[in-house]
């Protein structure tokens, strides 16, 4: 029997499933259990040229509509996704094995959320009057026209509607290529929006790997990309997308610092470095992975950490009560190991957990390390996972040099209770996204994105605008030309 996650094609183009058994089948592997649930198949030539022609062509006339009228569609497509909510949450755990927990408030909601603000923000997208004397210019806010967006495996639905929203809300078109672990969900996107009234063509999905995002960001029709990935892949798609002289939005990996100070609140400290470690198992690229906590409260925060985690629920993603799941595959699972197995042989101190957890699935004990020093391995590269590293520090001007001493830049938190060492600190480090006394939350409102090696351009918020159109400035004269000869 077919199993309900199995889509009806691999791809969606012009408005409809479209399938070409020709690709490299990608399965589809349920990570709380290992059993595969569906097959995609990956794009051929001719899928990808379909996609690109068609966006390339639906465009035009999206692009001509009123701002208010597309908005209207996204407002749409934004309660859509809400009355699905369920749904669409089973589904996005049934793609990456995240818990049904999370998924139900943190998925197709927040995907809703970005439909619903870029689709209000669709008709006020305006330029400016500037006099010159009796001349003047105009300035129009216009698409960039064909949009690429590929997509990382943590936040299928999320990923997808972050980039689909402002991109569709400038007049843009978009070709998403999902992450090939985790296919499923960005269909439900473009299904959702077809029906929300979207002009067909407008959102596409195809799938693939690396070859078909290598494909898309080559093609001379796109004119943006936008990448949510590793560094590594980042650098490869930002010198493909150089090469065109395309415009790009790169949200890439971090190592993220995250400072408690020993005046914070130790319960608000701990749930901070709790959800900047263990939602989505550590599979968040913002995480606050290197934990900075000043000599004075050391003991007493690794106390009531380790009794926290503790009470982490590890068990079916689909129980409402499990509150911590699966790797998203058994590679991600044996990476994540293996920086276990480092963070042992360079002398850092486990906590608590620190081995894969006795049961069917990709699951990993969530695992903190203490004692850990700036030159370990686990605390110099992104692990992806649930392993958080504790460090000492003695001083503020000691920690912000070492929170900063990384190549990353995505996310960087303080906890303390004197709040002009907090902004104070803030200002100091160099990192897009960050965050006092709390950690990792991501409205849309806030702008989203890196600096260093995790990233440029931003997503969410009016930045988002900026990157998915550009300006064109009209000089207008009233009088006579003059002219040398
Ligand atoms: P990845 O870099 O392996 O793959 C990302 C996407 O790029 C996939 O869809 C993949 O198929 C595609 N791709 C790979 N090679 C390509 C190429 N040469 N040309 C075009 N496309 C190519 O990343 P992943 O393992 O899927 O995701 C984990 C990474 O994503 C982590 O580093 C994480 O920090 C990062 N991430 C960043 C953010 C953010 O917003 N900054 C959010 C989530 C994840």
């Amino acid at each position: 029997m077919t199993h309900p996650a199995q889509p009806k094609a691999s791809h969606f183009i012009n408005g409809e499933y479209v399938e070409d058994t020709a690709g490299t089948p990608i399965p589809v592997i349920y990570a709380a259990t290992g059993e595969q649930i569906a097959t995609v198949y990956a794009a051929t030539p001719a899928i990808v040229e379909q996609a690109l022609s068609t966006a390339k062509e639906a465009q035009k006339a999206w692009a001509k509509m009123t701002g208010t009228e597309r908005g209207r569609i996204l407002r749409r497509a934004a309660d859509i996704m809400r009355e699905r909510n369920h749904e669409l949450s089973v589904l996005e755990t049934y793609d990456t094995g995240k818990p049904l927990q999370e998924t139900l408030v943190a998925d197709a909601t927040s995907g809703a959320d970005a439909l619903e603000y870029f689709g209000g923000l669709a008709g006020s997208l305006t330029g400016e009057h500037i006099p010159m004397g009796e001349d003047w210019v105009y300035t129009v806010r216009e698409a960039l026209g064909l949009c690429v967006g590929i997509g990382a495996w943590n936040y299928p639905t999320q990923i997808a509607c972050w980039k689909g929203a402002p991109a569709l809300a400038c007049g843009n078109s978009m070709v998403f290529k999902p992450s090939e672990t985790t296919p499923l969900c960005a269909l439900k996107v473009a299904e959702i929006l077809l029906e929300a009234g979207a002009p067909a063509g407008i959102y596409n999905v195809i799938q693939g790997m690396g070859e078909v995002g290598g494909a898309l960001v080559t093609d001379p029709r796109v004119d943006k990309v936008s990448l949510t990935g590793s560094v590594p892949t980042g650098k490869k798609v930002y010198a493909a997308a150089a090469a065109g002289m395309k415009h790009v939005t790169m949200e890439l990996g971090g190592k993220s610092p995250l400072i408690i100070f020993d005046d914070a609140d130790i319960d608000n400290a701990v749930g901070g470095a709790i959800n900047g470690n263990f939602y989505s198992s550590g599979q968040v690229c913002s995480n606050g992975t290197r934990v900075f906590v000043q000599k004075g409260i050391k003991e007493k925060f690794l106390a009531r950490l380790a009794e926290r985690t503790g009470n982490a629920i590890l068990g079916d993603p689909m129980d409402e009560a499990t509150s911590f799941g699966p790797m998203v595959t058994v590679n991600q699972m044996n990476i994540v190991l293996g920086y276990i197995e480092k963070g042992k042989e360079e002398g850092a101190r486990v906590v608590c957990g620190g081995a894969r957890a006795d049961m069917p699935g990709y699951y990993i004990q969530p695992t903190v390390f203490a004692d850990v020093t700036d030159d370990m391995t686990i605390a110099r590269e992104e692990i992806f996972g649930p392993v958080m590293s504790v460090l000492d520090f003695e001083t503020e001007e000691e920690v912000v040099a070492r929170a900063n001493d990384t190549e990353f830049g995505l996310s960087a938190g303080v906890f303390t209770n004197d709040f002009s060492r907090a902004h104070r600190v803030i200002g100091q480090l160099e990192a897009g996204s960050c965050f006092i006394n709390s950690y990792n939350d991501a409205p849309v409102e806030a702008p989203f994105g890196g600096v260093k090696a995790s990233g440029v351009g931003r997503e969410n918020s009016k930045e988002a605008i900026k990157h998915f159109s550009q300006v064109k400035s009209v000089y207008v004269r009233m009088g006579d030309v003059e002219a040398a000869f």
